[in-house]
């Protein structure tokens, strides 16, 4: 797929951002505030990984937790107040080698743009279970952090084997009366450190060779619950279920940085790399924030306040361009 010669200049933008999680949103939010009429790519999860959870008890400003999807939903249209506009595609093609820069959604279109946000998000990484998408938000997830809370006093089951795991499991155990880390092979990844904390800790518990086949649960009126696991040890092939009231898949998370590669810098894990304490990418003019650069703290507010930075970032870099444009003419 190959940008056309001459570009569509009717789409042009002074900001793109690419992402609409936390990070897409304050950045749009930031932006249309300075005038900057930002155009979102939302892509196909609007939103972005809130919108899979249910309750959010840990973003501030809201006493009683928020929902998800509706959060999501507040910040979108808290950005449009100020002029920010949504495409629901996702943008599969950039050249950021020539000003301004061109990008391309699923359907050819061209845009064009003086600066662009990546905000891009990272994916948690799923087993692939029919059962994981049913149970998602009632008793399944992928950050102890954001649904450890709602597991009070019970058993809950961590899949994996590497420091994420061996992180979530930790964290659980404040709120869970047990947790069982299931893990397919008899060696874990994790660094020895996080390992020995886990396996010092009286509320952990491994299983390892053993592979979850399929989550359990049942439908009780509008709500669903998890009831357990159906487990399969891979060495003896026996299959058993185990009780439990919540399930955290932490086998790693993944970037969504792929249309990026070979063209802004990023890390071994696909992780850009911005300048430090500021949102600045290799390339002058495109910024990242959210997931996409951030494999530590992972936060709704953290990506939102990345989000803040980058279009600050934006907007003082469009400003100096405007100012260094007067000097060549004047
Ligand atoms: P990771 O190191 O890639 O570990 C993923 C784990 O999940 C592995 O044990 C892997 O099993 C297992 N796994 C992968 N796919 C699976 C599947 N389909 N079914 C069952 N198990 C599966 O990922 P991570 O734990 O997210 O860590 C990523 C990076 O972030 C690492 O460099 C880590 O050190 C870093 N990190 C650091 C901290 C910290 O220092 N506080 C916290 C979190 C993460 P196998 O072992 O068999 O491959």
């Amino acid at each position: 797929m190959e940008f056309s010669a001459n570009g569509n200049h009717t789409n042009h933008h002074k900001v793109i951002i690419i992402g609409s999680g936390p990070a897409g949103l304050t950045a749009a939010l930031y932006a249309g505030r300075a005038s900057l009429d930002p155009l979102i790519f939302e892509g196909h999860q609007p939103g972005g990984q809130l919108t899979i959870t249910t309750e959010v008890e840990n973003y501030p400003g809201f006493e009683h937790g928020i929902q998800g999807p509706e959060l999501m939903d507040v910040m979108r249209k808290q950005a449009y107040r100020f002029g920010a506009k949504s495409i629901f595609r996702n943008i599969i093609k950039v050249d950021l080698s020539q000003r301004p820069f061109r990008l391309m959604d699923e359907e050819d279109k061209e845009y064009t743009a003086e600066t662009v946000i990546v905000s891009t998000g990272a994916s948690a990484k799923w087993l692939g279970l029919e059962s994981e998408k049913v149970y998602m938000g009632y008793g399944v997830s992928s950050c102890a952090t954001c649904d450890g809370f709602f597991f009070k006093g019970m058993k809950v089951v961590v899949v994996g084997g590497g420091d994420t795991a061996m992180e979530e499991a930790n964290y659980l155990t404040r709120h869970a009366s047990e947790v069982i880390v299931i893990h397919r092979r008899e060696d874990l990844r994790a660094s020895k450190i996080m390992q020995d904390r886990a396996k010092a800790n009286p509320k952990i518990s491994f299983m390892f060779d053993t592979v979850v086949e399929e989550i359990l649960g049942k439908v009780e009126g509008e709500r669903k619950v998890v009831t357990g696991v159906r487990i399969k040890n891979i060495k003896t092939n026996e299959v058993s279920e185990l009780d439990c009231s919540g399930f955290f898949t932490a086998i790693g998370h993944e970037p969504n940085s792929k249309v990026f590669k070979g063209i802004l810098d990023m890390d071994e894990n696909g992780y850009l790399i911005t300048k430090k304490s500021t949102s600045e990418t290799n390339v002058d003019g495109v910024f990242a924030c959210g997931d996409v650069q951030d494999n530590y703290y992972r936060q709704a507010v953290t990506a939102a306040g990345t989000g803040c930075m980058a279009a600050i970032d934006a907007e003082r870099y469009l400003e100096m361009k405007e100012y260094e444009e007067r000097a060549i003419n004047s």
